[in-house]
């Protein structure tokens, strides 16, 4: 059974991804880390588009939890195949440097960066063995540019772009792409207090993105018709200069 993971699947933009994932065939492992009754109703989200799935709690920053509870799955399930992996799961905690503390700091970077590593470590092994896999790092125009507040947010993104770039090299020859996404201004929780009025002024397109809109990029990298596309970023941002 092929099966797509995505992190941080219960609300917004992985929420869309899983429907996305669903919709593309596969049966969708839906990890969340705290919010159960969110995390279901992504499932029957993903069951009313006539697939199947199944909800995955653990902490992605975590990595003893990483180990036991997916390396746990992983090995519990050695009919079912993860080919998609996206690393969607991430936070923000905005701060100036010069008032940023270490635990806003290292929040941040272990959800993202982290949480990358111990994730993509526990599924590799098997995309190597089976020469094909597709994993799709969800990143930030923010980790590409730089924004203000968000020195410990661009510095978690920007890693992850530059270990895409080096792990794309690495696995390419066995048939795994690693893609990011980097999405701008996009309407969910984690911009719900934003002053959405004057951002959406700053974007040419004069709107903030929809979760769905970001889906549709990664189901691009996820589908077998982007085979030769590897190590990529595709901004998603209505048209905000990166
Ligand atoms: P939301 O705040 O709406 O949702 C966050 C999701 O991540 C939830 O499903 C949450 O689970 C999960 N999550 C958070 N921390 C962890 C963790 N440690 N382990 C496992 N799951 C975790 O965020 P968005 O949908 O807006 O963002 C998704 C991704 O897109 C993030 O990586 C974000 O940085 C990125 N992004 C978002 C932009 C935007 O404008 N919204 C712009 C650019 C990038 P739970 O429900 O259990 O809390």
């Amino acid at each position: 059974m092929k099966c797509a993971l995505i992190t941080g699947g219960s609300r917004g933009i992985g929420r869309a991804i899983c429907v996305k994932m669903a919709e593309m065939g596969y049966y969708v492992i839906v990890n969340y880390k705290g919010n159960e009754a969110a995390a279901n109703e992504t499932l029957e989200a993903v069951r009313a588009k006539g697939s199947n799935g199944e909800a995955l709690q653990f902490d992605v920053a975590n990595e003893q939890e990483v180990t036991a509870v997916l390396g746990g799955w992983v090995e519990a399930n050695k009919e079912k195949q993860i080919e998609v992996l996206v690393n969607n799961a991430g936070i923000r905690e905005d701060n100036l440097m010069f008032w940023m503390n270490s635990t806003q700091w290292r929040n941040v970077v272990n959800t993202s960066l982290d949480g990358f590593f111990y994730v993509t470590k526990q599924v590799l092994n098997n995309m190597l063995m089976k020469r094909y896999g597709r994993i799709i790092n969800i990143v930030s125009l923010s980790g590409i540019k730089g924004l203000p507040g968000q020195t410990n947010y661009s510095a978690a993104k920007a890693g992850v772009i530059g270990a895409t770039k080096a792990l794309a090299q690495e696995v390419a020859k066995r048939g795994v792409t690693v893609n990011a996404v980097a999405p701008g201004f996009i309407k969910t929780d984690m911009t719900a207090e934003l002053n959405e009025k004057e951002l959406a002024a700053q974007v040419p397109m004069n709107r903030f993105g929809t979760p769905e809109e970001v889906a549709e990029a990664v189901a691009f990298f996820a589908g077998k018709a982007s085979a030769y596309i590897t190590g990529e970023v595709l901004s998603i941002n209505g048209g905000l200069y990166t």
